[in-house]
């Protein structure tokens, strides 16, 4: 096999003005006692090395795509160690990782992963949304598991650079979408529980088709009342590998009782939190007639959405004004506090539940037109279309963005 390897000139001049604002970032720094603090080096992407393969794969018919099996030509690495700070980062061919089976992630689940998209735009431009979300929520979670926090800019550039090379595996058929999958995972092969002496970073993609190809689809949902995802305290309001393997009995329950994705509850009150790996919305009709827009709060147990975000900061805009959205109701009561299954079924019964969804980074918007609860079902309203009236402006106006059709600066080009 016969290495391509070059310096990424273009990156390097490119990315000269923003060198200085790396450096001053004192993120990812480790400092070791002495007479003058050694400042490690953070990702640079002035330094990154690409390795272009030499048995490039093809991009399947759309037909073919199902989320998460194919991938792209190439991946990012960067490694990491507690003495020598991280690596220079690398784009390489797609290949396996070679791991020693005491490395910490394979018994300790000292690993978290970021998903984000990049878009297609009419123009021929690509682009990812938000992408600064995605790097801060990345440092939190690597902050709570101890592993080394790192420049979210800086990997931001070398992520670009990765989807400029890959960009023929972005599909050209509208709704298509490149899934960029970050990852960090701790290594050293030490037995002991502490803090990762090693670790390596990683990203990946992988091109996505339509979330509903025909048209929206509502979906039912269990509420699990057996098992519970988060706990104040816990690490529900982050992105990390242990919070999803313990999720899958649940999911598989509730698939076996005849629902699609299971509802997660709190408490003896059972507080409505997160659908699967959704962020969950709740509209009410209050008796003054006002729509409330509800959504848990960020209280430590739910994961920060950038979907969910999104979607409260288009329906803030709309009610200030900044931004008004066609179809959206004049005035709209935006809550972020707890709700109580109780208060669901309660505004079911009296018909003051206008719908409830779920937001994520897959489906954008994801319709729910009934809970299975406690052995009956809670009847949730939905539109015509499947989606309802709040949801649909909303979602309207976020694909808008995302595909190129609304111009926001929530955009970021590649
Ligand atoms: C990723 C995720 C979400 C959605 O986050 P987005 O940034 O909107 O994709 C919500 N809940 C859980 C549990 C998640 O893992």
């Amino acid at each position: 096999m016969s290495f391509n390897r070059f310096r990424c000139i273009r990156s390097a001049a490119a990315n000269g003005a923003k060198a200085l604002q790396y450096r001053s970032s004192a993120i990812g720094r480790r400092y070791i006692s002495g007479d003058a603090p050694k400042v490690l080096p953070d990702i640079e992407p002035s330094r990154l090395e690409v390795t272009r393969t030499n048995t490039p794969g093809e991009l399947p018919p759309s037909s073919q795509l199902l989320f998460g099996r194919t991938f792209t030509d190439h991946m990012i690495r960067v490694s990491w160690t507690e003495a020598e700070g991280w690596s220079v980062p690398r784009i390489e061919p797609f290949g396996t990782i070679n791991l020693n089976p005491s490395a910490t992630v394979l018994h300790y689940a000292q690993s978290l992963f970021e998903g984000l998209k990049a878009y297609r735009q009419p123009n021929g431009t690509i682009t990812m949304f938000r992408p600064d979300m995605n790097m801060k929520r990345m440092n939190s979670s690597a902050q709570r598991l101890a592993l080394p926090t790192f420049d979210g800019a800086a990997l931001t550039e070398v992520i670009k650079e990765l989807v400029r090379l890959d960009k023929n595996w972005i599909p050209k058929e509208p709704g298509h979408s490149l899934y960029i999958r970050p990852a960090l995972i701790g290594t050293n092969g030490l037995l002991g529980i502490q803090p990762p002496s090693e670790a390596l970073l990683f990203v990946i993609c992988s091109p996505v088709g339509p979330y509903y190809p025909k048209g929206f689809k509502p979906v039912p949902l269990y509420g699990t009342t057996e098992y519970i995802r988060a706990a104040p305290g816990g690490t529900g309001a982050f992105k990390l590998a242990a919070n999803y393997a313990p999720g899958v009995v649940a999911q598989k329950s509730a698939a076996q009782a005849g629902y699609v994705q299971n509802l997660w509850l709190h408490g003896p009150e059972h507080y409505l939190t997160e659908v699967g790996t959704m962020n969950l919305f709740i509209v009410l009709k209050g008796s003054d007639g006002v729509v409330e827009l509800v959504t848990p709060p960020l209280d430590g147990m739910i994961l920060p959405g950038v979907t969910r975000d999104s979607v409260l900061a288009l329906a803030r805009n709309h009610v200030a004004g900044t931004k008004r959205l066609d179809g959206l109701p004049e005035q709209i009561k935006i809550s972020e506090r707890p709700i109580t299954m109780a208060e669901v079924i309660s505004a079911s019964k009296s018909g003051q539940l206008v719908e409830l969804f779920g937001t994520g980074t897959a489906a954008v918007v994801c319709p729910v037109d009934k809970i299975g609860y406690l052995g009956s079902d809670v009847h949730i309203p939905t539109g015509p279309d499947g989606m309802g009236p709040i949801s649909k402006p909303l979602w309207k106006e976020l694909v808008g963005i995302q595909t190129g059709v609304v111009e926001s600066e929530w955009n970021v080009v590649v």
